[in-house]
């Protein structure tokens, strides 16, 4: 049995990164700028012995300030829909903001099943971050770091329910 595995959240907290990770390609474009049109992109990701659907949510990076908040909802809420599970990210480093909050309540609305994870977190800059993400209701975060490959047998452990 396969599943499929939507990577969302905020622009910037590290979405693209865990998908190119995951999938190894560069089928997502990763940048350090926001400002580059994407939409909803699918991969096939590979996690230890998993083999799943991972699709991110870029698309986001584009968006006005006035038209952010519809856009973000509709492309998350349609990955929502399309997924089995979704992996939450916000960045460790910032600590929970107040888009992430936005994020939090899109998914509780749709019904997700949620796995929230604190992006960004080697190093001790992310320690109140994580424990802050605690506060957005939705579980015990998992530390990962998309950049540097850290916390990706833990995600495998999560995931594998699913599975
Ligand atoms: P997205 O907008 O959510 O898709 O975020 P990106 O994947 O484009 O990443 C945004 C920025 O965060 C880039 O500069 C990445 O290199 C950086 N980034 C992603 N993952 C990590 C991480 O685990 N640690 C750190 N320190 N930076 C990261
Ligand atoms: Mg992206």
């Amino acid at each position: 049995m396969t599943f499929t595995l939507a990577i969302v959240g905020r622009p910037n907290v590290g979405k693209s990164t865990l998908f190119n990770r995951l999938v190894g390609k560069r089928l997502a474009l990763v940048d350090d700028q926001p400002g580059v049109t994407r939409d909803l992109r699918e991969g096939e990701a590979r996690l230890g012995p998993l083999r799943f659907t991972v699709i991110d949510t870029a698309g986001l990076e584009e968006a006005t300030d006035e038209s952010l908040q519809g856009r973000m909802r509709k492309l998350t809420e349609r990955a929502v829909e399309m997924a089995d599970a979704c992996l939450f990210l916000i960045d460790a480093r910032a600590g929970v903001l107040p888009t992430d909050e936005v994020f939090a309540d899109i998914l509780r609305r749709k019904n997700a099943h949620v796995i929230l994870a604190a992006n960004k977190s080697e190093g001790r800059a992310a320690e109140a971050g994580l424990i802050e993400a605690w506060g957005l209701g939705l579980g015990e975060p998992l530390a990962l770091s998309a950049e540097h490959g850290e916390g990706m047998a833990e995600l495998a452990a999560v995931l594998t329910p699913i599975a």
